[in-house]
């Protein structure tokens, strides 16, 4: 249960003024910056630095201008705008076309027609270079209406787009059908908000018990789909059904985030598996930011050793 308390926590946590206008100050600037480990810095520039490393190391990318819950259309219109000239700068770089993004950043919880208008701004944008766009899932209360404009844009023959499921909702089994039916490409996690229990199980082992399952249904079933986690146990399991399938390495592929279990990253590549990392950049990274101390508390005591190191 010490997980479920601190996501509670830090999720709390993450709403805090005082503590976001610290972390601004504190958490990117100087060598020892702490938000650093997690978040490729705050320009398109940095980004691009970052991912042309983590391809140097032979893995994939997706790019993430961090966002969420923004409460103004203006704000929403910025993120978009964002996302075209993200778009435009990594097609001028020549690195691959990948993108995460979140639908509160483009307004969902403003004014819906206009998120799912930004939304196809988007699309179009990177349709016309090939880009692939992944919807990212957010709280249990966005899961419907994500899946619902999901399929609205699948439908209208944007199908270079794909959304994530997460294993902690009881929903996400039925979700499953809904989307596999169509052909889209899944990315399955084990969900980084804190949920109730109506919707959510609360024990780490039924969130794992969820997501190995699901995994395996992916796997066999699924469309080039994204087994994203850092879990050890659950990635031996999905390498043994994998094999054990016959369903080669090429068909699926792994997923961490930016400066997470970088070893494991770099063995599951030499092992022939492919490997995507997501990177997150842009200023507004403190939720983000917040949800990854949650996740590991260890991850607290690295970024008080780096402020005081810092002073
Ligand atoms: C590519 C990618 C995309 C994601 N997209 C979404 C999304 O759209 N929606 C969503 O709700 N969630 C998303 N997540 C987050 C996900 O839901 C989990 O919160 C997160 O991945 C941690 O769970 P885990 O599967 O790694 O397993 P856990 O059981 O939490 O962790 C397993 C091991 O991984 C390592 N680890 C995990 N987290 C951390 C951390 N923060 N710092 C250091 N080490 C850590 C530790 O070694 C830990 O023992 C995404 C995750 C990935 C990898």
């Amino acid at each position: 249960m010490l997980g479920v308390a601190s996501k509670a926590f830090f999720q709390t946590l993450s709403h805090s003024r005082i503590l976001k206008t610290l972390a601004s100050r504190y958490g990117m600037s100087g060598s020892r910056s702490f938000a650093r480990r997690f978040i490729a810095g705050e320009t398109i520039a940095d980004a691009i630095d970052a991912v042309r490393e983590i391809d140097a190391r032979g893995m994939h990318h997706t790019l993430d201008y961090l966002g969420e819950s923004v409460g103004t259309l203006a704000a929403a219109e910025a993120a978009t705008r964002a996302y075209l000239a993200l778009i435009e700068a990594v097609h001028l770089a020549g690195v691959e076309k990948n993108l995460s993004l979140k639908l509160t950043q483009l307004g969902l919880d403003v004014d819906k027609a206009i998120c799912v208008d930004n939304l196809r701004r988007i699309l179009a944008a990177g349709d016309r270079c090939g880009f692939f766009v992944r919807i990212d899932m957010e709280s249990s209360k966005h899961a419907e209406v994500t899946i619902e404009i999901f399929e609205t844009v699948w439908r209208h023959g944007n199908q270079n787009v794909g959304v994530v499921l997460q294993s902690a909702l009881y929903r996400s089994e039925q979700d499953f059908e809904r989307i596999n039916k169509l052909g889209a490409r899944i990315r399955l996690v084990k969900g980084a908000y804190r949920e109730p229990k109506a919707v959510a199980y609360q024990d780490k082992s039924d969130v794992d018990a969820a997501y190995l399952r699901l995994a395996k249904r992916l796997v066999s079933e699924g469309t080039y789909p994204a087994i994203a986690t850092h879990d050890e146990a659950i990635l031996d399991g999905v390498k043994r059904f994998a094999a054990g399938q016959g369903v080669t390495p090429e068909r699926f592929e792994f997923q961490m985030l930016y400066g997470i279990r970088r070893d494991l990253q770099t063995s599951l590549v030499a092992e022939g598996y492919r490997m995507r990392v997501y990177v997150p950049f842009g200023q507004e990274w403190f939720p983000y930011f917040m949800r990854r101390l949650g996740e590991r508390p260890a991850n607290v005591a690295f970024v008080l050793r780096s402020l005081l190191a810092e002073r």
